[in-house]
């Protein structure tokens, strides 16, 4: 099997980081579901093959609900990626889950609700993917597998609670999302981590808990200020430790072959229209999501 492509996805604080720090060729995609958030950058990065794109955009010019999630992972697969590896920053819903530290999550509840969540939603074409298992449990283990050596605690697993925004929680809302096992809470891992799957590729993301959401009071003696400042000290940090975990987890892809995972083929039993029913012009429309399954 040819060696993985990674698509890594920056999210806040990781993805301007990263632009400051990849270097390579540029590529400005247009794609059927319109532009990506910014261009993708095309590197060979600590020995492996990479894709960047920084999910905000250069100078975080997208919010969460505005990020053009089709085009990004529609750009990535049309450059070959193979794995997505993302990062988001995420509010805590626990109090085990420490600001600083890293969780590599393993399951999502979608509270999102304006946002395209499929490609495959024109007429003539139904799909259905499986998405018991959100996230890839090859490239979360190979994640895993490269914490030791990353100066903060990564934690696996975590129930992702995947709100629309832009605004946060009440702090009924934030107790709920306890109550209903939440872990974290975030803005855009949803539709991201669908649209991969029915991209076909592995996707796997690395949560950053920057704060404690509502449901924990915040310490009285410090103003907004502190409180502001705070934050993005732990963004910074996370966000240090989290380039060091991707780097990592690069360095041991390098040369290997994926492992086996069924990623790749999540479309084998999604479509359910007959394909004798299925246009050309059907076909043609979703690109390199539905090429190898209609080769003549
Ligand atoms: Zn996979």
């Amino acid at each position: 099997m040819a060696e993985p492509i990674i698509g890594i996805i920056g999210g806040t604080g990781l993805g301007q980081t990263l632009l400051g720090e990849v270097r390579g060729d540029s590529h400005d995609a247009a794609t059927p579901f319109g532009k990506p958030s910014g261009p993708i950058i095309r590197a060979t990065w600590e020995g492996v093959e990479i894709a960047f794109l920084a999910r905000h955009g250069d100078g975080h010019v997208f919010c969460p609900s505005a990020v053009p999630y089709r085009a990004n992972i529609y750009a990535l697969k049309a450059l070959g990626v193979t794995h997505v590896i993302a990062s988001g920053a995420t509010g805590s819903l626990r109090e085990e889950l420490r600001p600083r530290d890293l969780v590599l999550v393993d399951q999502i509840i979608d509270k999102t609700t304006r946002r395209p969540t499929t490609f495959f939603d024109e007429p003539g074409l139904a799909v259905h993917a499986e998405f018991a298992e959100p996230f890839c449990p090859s490239l979360r283990r190979a994640l895993l597998a490269s914490a030791d050596g990353i100066e903060t605690t990564v934690h696996d697993g975590g129930t992702y609670v995947c709100m629309e925004g832009p605004a946060f929680s009440t702090i009924a809302e934030s107790r709920m999302h306890r109550s209903w096992g939440g872990d974290l809470i975030g803005m855009t891992c949803m539709p991201e981590a669908k649209l991969a799957r029915e991209a076909e590729m592995c996707y796997a993301l690395v949560a950053l808990p920057t704060d404690y959401d509502c449901w924990r009071p915040h310490d009285p003696s410090k103003d907004k200020q502190a409180l502001l400042a705070e934050i993005i000290g732990n963004v910074e940090a996370a966000t240090t430790n989290c380039v060091a975990l991707i780097k990592a987890t690069l360095r041991s892809m390098a040369g290997e072959s994926p492992a086996t995972c069924s990623c790749g083929d999540a479309l084998a039993l999604g479509i359910w229209t007959n394909r004798d029913h299925v246009s050309p012009a059907t076909v043609e429309r979703y690109g390199v999501l539905l090429a190898r399954h209609f080769q003549q």
